[in-house]
């Protein structure tokens, strides 16, 4: 797992990670981002996703558009309600 942005929402910690087992790169996260700010490449055979991380607003679009799971939100360390965790 790979935390790519950690943030505060109501005083819980809020972090966005990326699984790269389960990315199949279909690129709907790159695309469907508001902000426009996830990067989807390919090192050696493995597809690897970043973000910028100053520009994301934690909204959750990217999970939710990610049909492999993975990209999710935790709240205080815990899967937000919509992971398959
Ligand atoms: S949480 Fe929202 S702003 Fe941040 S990378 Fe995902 S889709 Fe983009
Ligand atoms: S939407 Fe999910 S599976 Fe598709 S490229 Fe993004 S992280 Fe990988």
């Amino acid at each position: 797992m790979i935390v790519l942005k950690e943030g505060y929402r109501k005083e819980k910690i809020i972090q966005l990670a990326f699984i790269p087992d389960r990315c199949d790169g279909c690129r709907s996260c790159e695309r469907t981002c508001p902000e426009s700010i996830v990067a989807v490449e390919r090192f050696y055979g493995e597809f690897h996703v970043s973000i910028k991380e100053q520009k994301c607003r934690l909204c959750g679009t990217c999970v939710k558009m990610c049909r492999s799971f993975a990209i999710e939100m935790y709240q205080d360390g815990k899967p937000i309600k919509g992971s398959n965790q």
